[in-house]
């Protein structure tokens, strides 16, 4: 299949991060402040997606598995950690001023980024461009601990989570019973002073990580990479992304961290382009080595009759990058009965809200009282909504708006014979259900696959 160069879909970053804003998704942080450089805050129906998110991740690495366990470690660590991670040496990206436009560039992006002055060109691109030489960065956030601001008070915000696992990795195995292969997995925030931020979620300031290391023998450690570039490639094709609009790709041995032998980047077809979605590295045993090493502590497997030092496979995704992914692949546009209808076609596990509960008439009673009646049964084991305001129109329009798959209507008919309707947000079809059987029949239909278009 030849490679697709252009986003297929209605989406833009600038459409979803308005959508997101309209419908309480995400909101610009310190809004009334005039903002925070792409910092984001979530609104209702964000810190809902991104819980489906990392409850799906969880899912896919802790519940459905029995070699793999959680673990959440602090945000800021020893810091030594960064010391022997080689995070206070090396993690900078390499960057370029130019004296005319004023504008900074990571030396790396240049032939994508847009000069200052003539934003066809790219930066160095025009006689007036005066780029001066590439300097080094260093994108870790530094704060101070204790009372007294020196240099031996210096600590640093995590910039990824994967350190608080290498350095728990002898208090896990000691007391949890794995055995290599097994693995480590955590969600939480990491920080990187962005030079470049920008593109809505797409590389924030602040963001969370969902991030596992999977411990191998090293003779087995190139065929788990693969192994893992597939689950997690199935992983997003599962959830819905549509395949033509994601690849994995082997990074070159120039693109190589100080740290991989091998990185495959799983790549999303933005709207601005295929980028970095997520990042599998083979890490060898560079971690465990280093802590071993600073730390004084061996870091090693020791079996009943082999001892070594296991190599790390690592699976490391964004949760706002998986969050705009979902979006831009949900995000449609349709006409309908010549109105225009905006929708997010998300995978319903995935659906912030999984069921609007809708009395046909606010105002009826009857209604009204069945509905309050599902609604309750429902948000039990759900994320439901109830709503009796406005138009039926009106209210199925704002549902597709969030995303949610299943609307279910009380009307006079279901006080005749105990029917309701449930309309699908994707096809627009409307099938009489019975009331009674409506919760499991929404229990089953989460539990089935899905994708896009049916
Ligand atoms: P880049 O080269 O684009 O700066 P990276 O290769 O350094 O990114 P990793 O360290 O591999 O990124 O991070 C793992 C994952 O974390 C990325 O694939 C992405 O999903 C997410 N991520 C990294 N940096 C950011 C950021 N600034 N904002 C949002 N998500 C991020």
């Amino acid at each position: 299949m030849a490679e697709l160069e252009q986003f297929e879909g209605a989406a833009t970053i600038e459409k979803i991060a308005a959508l997101c804003r309209r419908r309480a998704f995400v909101f610009p942080t310190s809004d009334i402040y005039g903002g925070l450089g792409s910092s984001f805050d979530f609104g209702h129906y964000g810190v809902l997606l991104c819980q489906n998110i990392k409850g799906e991740w969880q899912r896919s690495m802790i519940q459905d598995r029995d070699d793999i366990v959680a673990l959440d470690s602090a945000v800021i660590l020893n810091p030594q950690v960064w010391v022997a991670s080689g995070h206070v040496e090396t993690f900078a990206d390499p960057l370029v001023d130019c004296r005319t436009c004023k504008l900074r560039f990571r030396e790396d992006h240049l032939a994508t980024s847009s000069c200052g002055r003539k934003p066809s060109k790219h930066p160095g691109g025009t006689p007036d461009c005066d780029l001066t030489e590439a300097r080094a960065f260093n994108l870790m956030f530094e704060t101070h601990i204790g009372a007294v601001r020196d240099e031996a008070s210096v600590a640093y915000l995590r910039p990824e989570t994967a350190q608080g696992i290498f350095v728990n990795f002898k208090n896990v195995t000691s007391s949890m019973r794995v055995k290599p292969p097994f693995g480590i997995a955590q969600i939480g925030k990491s920080f990187r002073n962005e030079i470049t931020p920008g593109n809505f979620l797409f590389r924030v300031r602040e963001f969370e990580q969902m991030e596992m290391e999977f411990f191998v023998p090293p003779a087995d450690a190139a065929e788990w990479h693969a192994y893992w570039i597939d689950e997690r490639y199935n992983w997003h094709t599962r959830l819905g992304v549509r395949p033509s609009h994601l690849r994995a790709r082997a990074h070159d041995k120039e693109e190589l961290s100080h740290y991989s032998s091998a990185t495959s980047d799983i790549e999303y077809l933005f709207p601005i382009g295929w980028q970095e979605l997520e990042g599998v590295a083979n890490r060898g045993s560079y971690d465990l080595d280093q802590h071993s090493q600073h730390s004084g502590t061996k870091l090693e497997w020791i079996g009943h009759e082999e001892r070594y030092v296991p190599h790390v496979i690592e699976p490391a995704l964004g949760v706002g990058r998986a969050f705009l992914t979902f979006m831009c692949d949900a995000y449609d546009e349709e006409e309908v009965a010549g109105r225009q209808r905006t929708v997010l076609r998300l995978h319903p596990r995935l659906a912030p809200v999984k069921a609007a509960v809708l009395p046909l008439v606010g105002k009826n009673a009857d209604m009204v009282e069945k509905a309050q009646a599902l609604y309750k049964e429902l948000r039990r084991v759900m994320s439901a909504e109830y709503d009796a305001d406005a138009a039926i129109g009106k209210r199925y329009r704002r549902q597709d708006e969030i995303g949610t798959p299943w609307g279910l209507t009380i009307d006079d008919q279901t006080l005749e014979d105990g029917t309701i309707t449930l309309r699908d947000r994707d096809s627009l079809a409307q099938e009489r259900i019975p009331l009674e059987g409506a919760k499991q029949l929404l229990l089953d239909r989460l539990e089935q696959e899905w994708a896009p278009g049916g």
